[in-house]
């Protein structure tokens, strides 16, 4: 199979998209090993952010790409932050400022109150100008804790509350959060289509 390249930069995605995919036969070399910049990500959706992160690297190395958008929705937010997750906290915003701000926005807000999901779309394009891309999406859903717990895991995952597991996601080991994340129901799915378009 042709080398894909993974449109992402963020470490703690590429390790967790890395290891789905390795279990399917699928080798994916990250954006930054082709000295791929960042592309703009200024769509109004997950599905138009992804497939622009897939584009750019797909034109910037000749290669199929796969990309991912992600974030999480948070119901009493009325959705927010939904595609603007990585960026929450603004400029130089950092998971743990992030993290600080939705837990100070939902001060006082009830336990039933607090529920939300992860949201992953993932796309796969042969090339930059593929006409049917492949796309696929997964949900994961929580509720939002009142204090950090657990050191694994990226993003939200501290207040990230799983009432299947009892735990918080940054409590789960990356083999236990890739077999119930957001991102591996989208990659798996993902994967699948993949494989049916090489036989
Ligand atoms: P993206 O890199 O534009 O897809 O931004 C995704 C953002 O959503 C991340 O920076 C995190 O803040 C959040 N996010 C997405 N998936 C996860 C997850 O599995 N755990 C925790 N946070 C996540």
């Amino acid at each position: 199979m042709n080398t894909i390249v993974l449109a992402s930069a963020n470490a703690g995605k590429v390790r967790e998209i890395n290891k789905l995919l390795s279990s399917h036969g699928i080798e994916v070399v990250p954006q930054t090993e082709f000295d791929v910049p960042e592309a703009v990500e200024d769509g109004l959706t997950f599905v138009e952010n992804a497939l622009k992160k897939a584009r750019h690297a797909a034109k910037l190395t000749g290669l199929p790409a796969i990309a991912d958008d992600s974030g999480i929705e948070v119901d009493a937010l009325d959705k927010r932050p939904g595609i603007y997750s990585a960026r929450y906290s603004g400029e130089g915003a950092t998971d743990a400022k992030n993290n600080e701000k939705m837990l100070a926005e939902l001060k006082g807000v009830a336990e039933e109150n607090r529920t939300a999901r992860y949201w992953c779309v993932m796309v796969y394009l042969e090339n930059e100008n593929d006409p049917t891309p492949i796309i696929t999406q997964g949900t994961l859903e929580g509720r939002i804790m009142t204090v950090p717990l657990g050191e694994g895991g990226f993003g939200y995952d501290p207040i990230f509350w799983l009432p299947e597991q009892q735990c918080a996601a940054a409590e789960l080991s990356l083999e236990e959060k890739n077999k119930i994340s957001h991102r591996a129901i989208a990659l798996n799915a993902l994967a699948e289509k993949i494989k049916k378009l090489k036989e």
